[in-house]
């Protein structure tokens, strides 16, 4: 695998624009993205590895089921 470096392009999840876009690294730790910026929407976030988050669901604690 090719090093990385702060700058580079990646491919990620954006959770602005639901979908993979290319991603500018801003933060690097151990060599792998840390922080991303997307480049379409300039929304900077946790690297997702191009893994969508699961979908915001309100929370139910069970005893209120
Ligand atoms: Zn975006």
């Amino acid at each position: 695998m090719r090093k990385l470096r702060l700058g580079d392009d990646v491919d990620d999840h954006c959770v602005k624009c639901k979908r993979i876009t290319n991603h500018v690294i801003v933060s690097l730790v151990d060599e792998r993205p840390a922080k991303v910026r997307c480049r379409s929407c300039y929304h900077e976030h946790d690297y997702l590895q191009g893994v969508a988050p699961p979908p915001r669901r309100r929370m139910q604690s069970p005893k209120d089921a």
